[in-house]
This record gives structure tokens, C-alpha cells and sequence, in this order.
């Protein structure tokens, strides 16, 4: 690695030894970008690197909040806004058990290229909490969100900090959240959440967005080659938000789906998924909020608890669970079984050894920050028709995602081949990102 880049990375770790999330999204990114740090010279002598590791700033609050028994609970509540330089910090709330600094500053760190990629004018930011909805009641939700949110409130706003749902953050999180900030504020219309529902300002598309975005980034890819998903077979793992659209949209396009899994165990679908059981995993997963053993169990059909998806004989993987869940032994089975392709629903779901493993050998591979930018592009789109105060049918705003994918696409495909390494999407879309926000931050000065 250059000395310069180094000399970043070791001060990352310095500053904050115990956030290893953060130092690995931090390396992959920062080891990248070797080539365009070498060919322009003025991100250095602007220290783009050392200020772009740095989060513009970092909140962190109490969160305390009644259960069922009536008893006080607390928790933390965190917002990184990580960069404003092209526009406001956007990025979805985390609640899970394992959420802390360390994680939501990797999450808000990859968030700063993927907006940039999307070309859309939003900045990078994360936030969450270590409150996890699993378990919980409706109501416990609720009183959660509204406390979260009576702190939350005044760090947000429709040009500061535009969050949206992420991992334990739908439809029902935000609706809560979203009451008790336009109750709070006396205001309503301004667009201070994305993945709102549909007839109180949320967009269309936008459930579907993310996982769409990465079946058409994996199509996309697959052209390269001239392949397409028809007939292919397709492990993807999760059974929330983003596997669920991605699961649809590989069916529409013929593929067949044969994995889905929990944070329990996997599911095997030889036949791949039908119609009629994709139905029935959304019921279990957004109205029971069951898990994927029942599914199995409903259908008769091959469960492993605590299996992974990677063990099967596949053409696509589509990791869209959680960071880190496809390691390098993992990428060696789904290698050996001939896969073509991966592409990350998730954020930062392949270790640094399993990417290394597939480029190694070839099978395409596209990068989270890329591949799943469908999601935060819809909700730039939903920003804009809020603007508007005005909304676009689902042909409109498909049509819009797609292009989007297609755009990312062609340029982290485009940006692989300028700085030398062909088919190196990884290295492709972190130049590209990287380079708009630096060159707007040089454009605005050091205070930037
Ligand atoms: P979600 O609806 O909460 O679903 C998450 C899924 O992953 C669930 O099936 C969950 O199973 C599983 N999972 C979570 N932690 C796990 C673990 N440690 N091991 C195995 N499985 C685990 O969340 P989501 O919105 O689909 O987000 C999934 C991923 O996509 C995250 O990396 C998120 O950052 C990324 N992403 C989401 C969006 C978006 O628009 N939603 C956009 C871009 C990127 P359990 O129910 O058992 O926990």
C-alpha cells in the first residue's frame, strides 16, 4: 500500500481501536483509491483522506423508554453525519442488538460514495440504536420510537439529515418515528424521512427499490458477459426488506431463487421459489414477523439451522442479510460450484477474503455501495416528488430506478477500465464516488 494511504489507515485505527467495522470499510475503500491519488496530486496536498474518514459530526443520547411491565428500559441512540459537501446527510436508522459507534461509522463512511454514485445530491450519514424490535411488542415499538425521535427531532430536517428504515427499520418504525417528528414540529410535507408509506408522502418503488436495484445491477453485469438471469439459478440470503424484492424481481426476470434465511437457519428451494410462497414469506416476515423455519415447515421443504445459503450449486449469489456473513470459505464453495456472479444486497456482506477469492477467479462481483444504491436513490426520488408535492406512478419511478442502476452500472464499469483494472467494480465505483464528493470538497475549501 502507498505510505501516504497507509499513514491514514494506521491513524484510522489509532484514533478508534476498538471500531473494526469501520477500520475494514475504511481499508477497502482507502486501498482503492491508490490510482487516483496518484494521478491527481491535489487530493493529498487538500488532505482528502485524512478529512474524509472524519464524520462532520457525531450524536449520541439516552434513550429511555417503558416496556409492557412498565418497567424503564434504556438505550443508546446514534446519528453519524458523516458528509454534507454534496448535499444533505442521508442514510437509514439501524435497530439491532449489535448496532455501536463503530458499525454506524462504516455504515455512514460507505453511504458518502454510494450517494455520490447515485448522482443524486445527498450527503452520507447512518444512525440507530442498540434497541432491537425482535420480541417486542407494538407498543414497545412505539414508545421506543417516540423517544428516540424526542431527541432525534431536532438533528434532522428536509436540508440537514434525511433518514430512512434499515436493518429492524420498516414501514411500521417509520410511521412511528415519523408522528411523533411532525407532532414535535408542528409541520407536515417537508420530506424528513424516506420509505414513508404510500398516501402519506412515501414513494412508490421505494419498498422495492433496494432489492430491485441489485437484481438490475446483477443484470447488468451479467451483459458484460452476454448472460442474462434467465434460467439461472440464484442464492440469496435474508428474508427481510431487501431479500424479499430481490427474490421478486430475479423471479419476473425467470431466474430461479432457491435460498432465503434468518439470522436461525436456511432454506433450500431446489425448484426455486413460487409465487405462491414468496405470499406467504411476506405475511411471515411483515405482518407475524415469524421466522424462515416456519416457512420450511409450511412447504416441506430442506431448513438448516444456523446453515448459510453458500453451500449450494448456484449461478447468482445475492447476499442481502448482514454485514460479513460470506467469508472466505464460504466464497470457496460458492467458487467451486461455478458461480458467475455476486452482488451485495447487503452492506459489506463479503469479507475482505471472499471478495479477493472471487476476483481472483473471475466471477463478477459488485460491491454494496453500487449494487445496493437502488434503495437511497428511491428515496431521493421520493425527495424530489415531495418537493413537488406531487407523486409518479410505479412505471415512472421504476423507470427512474433502472436507469439509475444502469448509470451506476456503466460507471463504475467505465471508471475500472480509466485507472487500469478492467471488471474491478469495487475499485470502479469507489474512484468514482470518492472523486465527486473530494472534488466538491477542494471546490468548497478546507472548512468543507
Ligand atoms: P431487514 O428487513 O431488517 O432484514 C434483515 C434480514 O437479515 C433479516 O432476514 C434478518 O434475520 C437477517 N439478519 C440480520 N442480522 C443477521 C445476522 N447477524 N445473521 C444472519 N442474518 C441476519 O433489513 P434490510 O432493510 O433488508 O437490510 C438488509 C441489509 O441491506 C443490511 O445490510 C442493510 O444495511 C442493507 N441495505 C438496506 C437498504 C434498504 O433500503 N432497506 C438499502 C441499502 C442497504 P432476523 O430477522 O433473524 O434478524
Amino acid at each position: 500500500m502507498d505510505k501516504y494511504i497507509e499513514s491514514v489507515y494506521e491513524s484510522v485505527k489509532e484514533k478508534d481501536p476498538l471500531q473494526k467495522e469501520f477500520h475494514q470499510a475504511a481499508l477497502e475503500v482507502l486501498e482503492s483509491l491508490e490510482p487516483a491519488i496518484k494521478k491527481f496530486p491535489k487530493y493529498k496536498e487538500h488532505k482528502i483522506l485524512e478529512r474524509i474518514v472524519e464524520p462532520e459530526r457525531i450524536v449520541q443520547f439516552r434513550v429511555p423508554w417503558k416496556d409492557r411491565n412498565g418497567e424503564i428500559q434504556v438505550n443508546r441512540g446514534y446519528r453519524v453525519q458523516f458528509n454534507s459537501a454534496i448535499g444533505p446527510y442521508k442514510g437509514g436508522f439501524r435497530f439491532h442488538h449489535t448496532v455501536y459507534l463503530g458499525l454506524l461509522k462504516f455504515l455512514g463512511f460507505e453511504q458518502t460514495f454510494k450517494n455520490s454514485l447515485t448522482t443524486l445530491p445527498m450527503g452520507g450519514g447512518k444512525g440507530g440504536s442498540d434497541f432491537d424490535p425482535h420480541g417486542k411488542t407494538d407498543g414497545e415499538v412505539e414508545n421506543f420510537c417516540h423517544s428516540f425521535m424526542s431527541e432525534m427531532y431536532r438533528h434532522l430536517g428536509q436540508f440537514t439529515d434525511v433518514p430512512a428504515g434499515d436493518i429492524g427499520v420498516g414501514a411500521r418504525e417509520i410511521g412511528y418515528m415519523y408522528a411523533a417528528y411532525r407532532k414535535i414540529m408542528n409541520l407536515h410535507g417537508t420530506c424528513v424521512f424516506t420509505g414513508k408509506g404510500w398516501g402519506w408522502g412515501g414513494s412508490l418503488i421505494r419498498p422495492e427499490a433496494t432489492g430491485y436495484g441489485a437484481t438490475y445491477f446483477a443484470q447488468e453485469m451479467l451483459k458484460t458477459i452476454n448472460e442474462n438471469l434467465k434460467g439461472k439459478k440464484v442464492a440469496i440470503s435474508g428474508s427481510g426488506n431487501v431479500a424479499q424484492y430481490a427474490i421478486r424481481k430475479n423471479m419476473q426476470l425467470g431466474a430461479d431463487v432457491v435460498t432465503m434465511s434468518d439470522s436461525d437457519g436456511c432454506v433450500y428451494m431446489p425448484n426455486g421459489i413460487t409465487k405462491e410462497q414468496w405470499n406467504y414469506v411476506m405475511e411471515l416476515k411483515n405482518v407475524r414477523r415469524g421466522r424462515i423455519s416456519e416457512f420450511a415447515e409450511q412447504y416441506n421443504l430442506e431448513y438448516v439451522k444456523d446453515g448459510k445459503p453458500w453451500v449450494y450449486d448456484v449461478d447468482l449469489a445475492m447476499p442481502c442479510a448482514t454485514q460479513n456473513e460470506l467469508n472466505g470459505e464460504d466464497a470457496k464453495k460458492l467458487i467451486d460450484n461455478n458461480v458467475i456472479a455476486v452482488s451485495e444486497g447487503a452492506n459489506m456482506p463479503c469479507t475482505p477474503e471472499a471478495v479477493t477469492a472471487f476476483q481472483q477467479e473471475g466471477v463478477l462481483f459488485a460491491p454494496g455501495k453500487a449494487a445496493n444504491a437502488g434503495g437511497v436513490s428511491t428515496s431521493g426520488l421520493e425527495m424530489a416528488q415531495n418537493s413537488q408535492r406531487y407523486f409518479w406512478n410505479r412505471e415512472e419511478v421504476d423507470d427512474k430506478l433502472h436507469s439509475i442502476m444502469v448509470n451506476i452500472h456503466q460507471n463504475a464499469y467505465d471508471t475500472a477500465k480509466q485507472f487500469g483494472e478492467p471488471g474491478n467494480y469495487v475499485l470502479g465505483a469507489n474512484i468514482a464516488g470518492f472523486m465527486k464528493v473530494a472534488d466538491a470538497m477542494i471546490a468548497q475549501g478546507y472548512f468543507a
